[in-house]
């Protein structure tokens, strides 16, 4: 019998990335979007691909499980969110559904089939971190009373719901927390800083700098990511485990933006803007638990990274 494979969230920036790494190792996908984020234009060459399904329909749906044929589901990769705040900010309600009551919807097909499920939560469940770089035990600082609430504290739900389907009906549920991730992957208007500094460098905008630009991140690339996606799914020993997955090389903003001005070569100049409300100061993984876990650590480096994302954008744009 064919196994199939489950990914909510398939028409966006790591879904459809992840949907086609799955492809290209032959096996069987199911891909489900609502497209409230994600492009079309995303699952086009996919379809024409026979080892790949898509479903167009929301993860909150509950007759969603009578769409699917459940007996043949192996493994659910629950990514259906958005995750750029510019569009988890313009879409609160539907945010908060996606990782709750989504997220319940796909752990009882996965409980249903006897599915193993991956849950893709966020760096941002850490909130404004006051430690450094962050554990998987540290417990946040998270305002729950502002524009990024939506998207945090239903990522910290969703957790919540993985926790109580692997203890109370032993679903094997992983969760990832992920940290910043790119590539040419995200859309130009996606509004995330590295799609947003490569975009206003490559067509002669000044580079938007939010604050003074001295908020730190790391940045990983879609390929190591979704290698840790595809480790975690694969080994027994992630069950019931929550795992950093994220880059290791901590920038300033300020940095990213001279970077990309400088491998661009680009005449834009730095537009520094207001600092959005709640913009953690500093984020940076400590990965050491999927290091040992799944033998991970990301291989591609920052500069490389952008140098293959600023190749491709060229000939996007
Ligand atoms: P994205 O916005 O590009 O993709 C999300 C996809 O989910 C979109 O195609 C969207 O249309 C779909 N979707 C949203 N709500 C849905 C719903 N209710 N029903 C069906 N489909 C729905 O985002 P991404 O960067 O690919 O992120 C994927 C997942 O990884 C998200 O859960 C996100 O929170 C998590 N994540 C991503 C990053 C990152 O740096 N990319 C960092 C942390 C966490
Ligand atoms: N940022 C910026 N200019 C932009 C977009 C983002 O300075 O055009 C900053 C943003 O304020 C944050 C960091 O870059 O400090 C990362 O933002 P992004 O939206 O990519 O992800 P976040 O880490 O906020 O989820």
């Amino acid at each position: 019998m064919t196994e199939i494979v489950v990914i909510t969230g398939v028409a966006g920036f790591l879904g459809s990335h992840l949907a086609r790494s799955l492809v290209n190792s032959g096996r069987s996908v199911l891909g489900i979007d609502n497209f409230i984020s994600g492009r079309r234009g995303n699952v086009q060459e996919l379809l024409s691909r026979p080892k790949f399904m898509f479903v167009e329909a929301d993860v909150t749906d509950t007759d969603l499980r009578k769409k699917l044929d459940i007996s043949k589901i192996s493994e659910i990769y629950h990514l259906a969110s958005p995750a750029s705040p510019k569009f988890y900010t313009k879409y609160p309600l539907e945010t908060i559904a996606a990782n709750t009551l989504g997220t319940q919807n796909m752990l009882e097909i996965a409980r249903a089939s006897d599915a193993k499920l991956l849950y893709t939560s966020t760096s941002e469940v850490y909130g404004d971190p006051l430690v450094h770089p962050q554990p998987e035990d540290y417990r946040g600082n998270v305002n729950t009373f502002g524009p990024r609430a939506c998207y945090d504290e239903s990522k910290r739900l969703g957790e919540v719901y993985c926790y109580e389907y692997y203890d109370k009906y032993k679903v094997l549920v992983r969760v990832a927390r992920i940290f910043n991730t790119y590539s040419a992957g995200l859309r130009s208007d996606d509004g995330r800083v590295i799609s947003n500094f490569v975009t206003q460098a490559l067509t002669g905008q000044d580079l938007t700098v939010y604050g003074q630009g001295d908020q730190t991140r790391t940045f990983c690339y879609v390929d190591d990511t979704i290698q840790a996606l595809v480790k975690m799914m694969a080994t027994k020993k992630t069950a019931g485990e929550i795992l950093n997955i994220g880059g290791a090389e901590e920038v300033t903003i300020l940095e990213l933006a001279q970077l990309v001005q400088q491998l661009t070569a680009t005449a834009s100049k730095l537009k520094f803007l207001a600092l959005p409300v709640d913009d953690p100061v500093q984020r940076r993984p400590n990965i050491t638990k999927a290091t040992k876990l799944i033998n991970w650590k990301p291989q591609v480096s920052l500069t490389q990274g952008l140098e293959k994302t600023i190749a491709c954008y060229k000939k996007l744009i």
